[in-house]
């Protein structure tokens, strides 16, 4: 058996969305062609409340295509320091879109707008930099995927407004946060300005993430992401598993959330998480010597992330059952006894 909690994007399309994808009305997207992709667009604009979508082959896309909407060269994009956009984009916001990042510390993922605020720059004069943007991560995965309520983002959405800034949903995982909240994913849309989604993280798809914002917005993101080699052609076969996964996959994440919990609640005895964090499919661990660890477990049918010598984590997917998660309890157990 082999059970790899490494991510859920490990994930391998169904038969059913396999299914879907050979069946797949398709066309020219770059021409705007392509019937299946223009479903996905749509059919993720109206659950978050938005008026249009873009299909982009991944998140770092639609993240990095969103900030270059709503910054321009020069200004400042203000975001927490363990972000998807600061910490895993390669320096994306300053190579590619010219765009100056400024961030305020963040532990675990939680949102503080009070904090946030403080961190806003006006222009003064003409040799300041001024925060055009804010950007958040909902659920915040390096936060061991934290769920930001629903009150914290309307507070942050009339800060913003007070100050004149935009606002910026790094939604890879918002899905997850929908499941566990029970929040509508329209509530959490209609906070921000632009949307980033993934498909392909819990969701399942094989490749994929959707921007939704604006028809204005969107009809100028089609530009960046062509300038950026994001324009994809028979698009329609990857955007039918998107659109399988939507219709398909999202009310089953609290399996997986359930089992998230199943495995920290078995492990906190051995101190090496808290089960009380877990609020979605992500469990964090911290212990000395987990590369060793990871490289046992391994051997033995169970792959765990390792993010630094004392800090890994595992995530539960569409692809990990109850049978796996009882097999990484018993392989984790004999090894940290
Ligand atoms: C996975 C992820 C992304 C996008 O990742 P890609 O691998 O580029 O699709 C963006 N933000 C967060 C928080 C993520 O977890």
């Amino acid at each position: 058996m082999l059970v790899d909690l490494r991510s859920d994007t490990v994930t391998k399309p169904t038969r059913a969305m396999r299914e879907a994808m050979f069946r797949a009305d398709v066309g020219d997207d770059v021409y705007g062609e392509d019937p299946s992709v223009n479903e996905l667009e749509a059919k993720a604009a109206r659950l978050l409340g938005h008026e249009a979508g873009l299909f982009a082959p991944s998140g770092s896309m639609t993240n990095q295509v969103a900030i270059q909407l709503l910054v321009s060269p020069g200004e400042e994009l203000l975001l927490d320091s363990e972000s998807h956009i600061l910490a895993h984009e390669v320096g994306a916001a300053a190579v590619i879109g010219g765009i100056s990042t400024r961030s305020w510390p963040s532990a675990d993922g939680k949102l503080d707008v009070d904090l946030v605020e403080r961190f806003v720059h006006e222009s003064l004069a003409y040799h300041t930099v001024a925060t055009r943007a804010i950007a958040v991560e909902n659920t915040h995965n390096r936060g061991g995927g934290t769920v930001i309520g629903i009150e914290e983002l309307r507070r942050l959405r009339a800060m913003a407004d007070e100050r004149g800034l935009l606002l910026h949903l790094d939604g890879a995982r918002l899905w997850n946060a929908h499941v566990a909240s029970g929040v509508p994913l329209a509530e959490y849309g209609r906070l921000f300005d632009t949307v980033s989604l993934c498909l392909s993280k819990g969701l399942g798809a094989p490749v994929g993430s959707v921007l939704v914002s604006s028809r204005e917005r969107v009809e100028r993101a089609r530009s960046i992401r062509k300038r950026m080699g994001g324009g994809m052609r028979q698009a329609g076969f990857l955007a039918a598993a998107g659109i399988h996964a939507l219709d398909h996959h999202i009310s089953r994440l609290a399996d997986d959330h359930i089992r998230a919990r199943r495995l920290a609640e078995a492990l906190e005895p051995y101190g090496i998480t808290s089960a009380a964090a877990v609020a979605t499919n992500i469990v964090l661990l911290r212990r000395t010597g987990l590369d060793r660890l990871a490289e046992v477990a391994s051997a033995q049918g169970v792959r765990i992330s390792v993010l630094g010598r004392d800090h890994g984590r595992l995530l539960t997917h569409l692809d990990v059952d109850d049978d796996g998660v009882e097999h990484t309890i018993k392989v984790l157990k004999s090894l940290l006894c």
